[in-house]
């Protein structure tokens, strides 16, 4: 059924798809829903699958099942051409040998517009990211700044509902990367259409993400706003990969009045259990609580506590990060803004505490990971 475009909430859906390369799975039934004008950032580290599902939106790749949504319109049988998207590769991937003003005309040559149509949308184009001065310019020329907003406008002219971006930025220089990242940001804001990105840097899917969805081994571990997913980690992994989590495992010794009793080799520690309501005694579990979190002046409130002592400190500009050696020997990150008047120093002993409601308790590995939470 194909839903009219006022009816239509939804830029993209995916419904459980699932593709195999021989035996091995590059992505298992993943189902993703973004609404209109998101930003969402797919994030994971290396062979998760994430560019496999940008090529399957694309249809470059045809997935063994599952249904691929773009603004209403099933199009598991389109080819990419007339598929709703447009596509911006890494270091933009522009044709060395055109013109600007021939680069941006592309899409529409390809959809055979009339020539004058073309003319005048290349004109509208060229103005609206203020590159016109650079039309009959070659790529080579330009600045790493230049050379993306032409990549844009060659990638938006043609006006579609999807811009996917696989590490659009990944190889350019970090000076050039925030300023580079704001004008995306911006373009996508003003055109309101929504933009898949593809990265592995949890920096820049939180500065840029709406929605930042965790994969790993193909699945989907979490989707959510940045705030929750590094506040509210579902799973071990994501809790792992979202840089700032002390993750404890151990195992329940109790339940009661909304709180788990957890056992670990660094002492026993109250949990929240509020997404975990059938938790029993002598379950294995883990849970993580966030380095900028902990106390190191413990008041009443900090029911949890461990001593540690300050094995190193490390300065990363807003902020420090200590490591701590725990009484096991296990270790524990501790951060602390630049501006915090209580420095620890190298070989200090430290009480830290910190309070029930700060603990996030994981789903268990075993949890249907396609059953994500916003
Ligand atoms: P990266 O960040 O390294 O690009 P990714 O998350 O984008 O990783 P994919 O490129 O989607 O990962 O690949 C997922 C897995 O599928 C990887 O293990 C990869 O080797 C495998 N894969 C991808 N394309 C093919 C192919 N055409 N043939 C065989 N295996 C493939």
């Amino acid at each position: 059924m194909t839903t009219t475009p006022e009816q239509n909430q939804y830029d993209l859906e995916l419904k459980g798809i699932t593709k195999h390369f021989g035996s091995f799975m590059a992505v298992g039934n993943l189902s993703l829903s973004v609404e209109r004008g998101q930003f969402v950032c797919l994030l994971g580290p290396s062979g998760c699958g994430k560019t496999t599902t940008l090529r399957i939106i694309a249809g470059l790749e045809e997935p063994e099942k599952g249904e691929v949504w773009i603004d209403g319109r099933r199009v598991d049988d389109d080819p990419p051409w007339v598929r709703d998207f447009a596509m911006m590769f890494q270091d933009f991937a522009l044709f060395p040998h055109m013109t600007i003003r021939k680069q941006v005309a592309f899409g529409l040559e390809m959809l055979k517009r009339p020539k004058e149509e073309i003319r005048r949308r290349v004109d509208e184009t060229l103005a609206t990211f203020e590159i016109g001065a650079l039309a009959d310019r070659k790529p080579d020329t330009l600045s790493g700044g230049q050379q993306q907003r032409v990549a844009l406008a060659r990638a938006l002219i043609t006006q579609p509902r999807l811009l996917l971006l696989d590490e659009p930025i990944g190889s350019l220089d970090f000076s050039l990367r925030e300023a580079v990242m704001l004008e995306l940001k911006d373009v996508q804001r003003r055109l309101g259409i929504s933009f898949i990105w593809v990265t592995h840097d949890q920096n820049e899917a939180f500065s840029l993400g709406d929605l930042v969805v965790v994969m790993n081994h193909a699945r989907i571990e979490q989707v959510g706003p940045p705030e929750a997913i590094a506040e509210r980690p579902r799973t071990r992994f994501v809790a792992e990969f979202i840089q700032g989590n002390n993750v404890f495992e151990g195992t329940v010794e109790s339940v009661e009045n909304g709180n788990a009793r957890i056992g670990t080799p660094s002492g026993s520690f109250d949990v929240p259990v509020e997404d975990a309501p059938l938790l029993a005694p002598g379950a294995v579990v883990t849970f993580s609580v966030r380095a900028d979190i902990l106390s190191t002046r413990p008041q009443a409130e900090h029911v949890n506590r461990l001593e540690a002592t300050c094995n190193a400190v490390e300065y990363l500009g807003a902020i420090r990060r200590y490591d701590l050696q725990l009484e096991d020997g296990r270790s524990l990150k501790y951060e602390q803004f630049r501006s915090a008047a209580a420095r620890i120093k190298e070989g200090e002993r430290v009480s830290i505490g910190w309070r029930v409601e700060d603990g996030v308790l994981h789903a268990s590995p075993s949890a249907p990971s396609d059953e994500h939470r916003a």
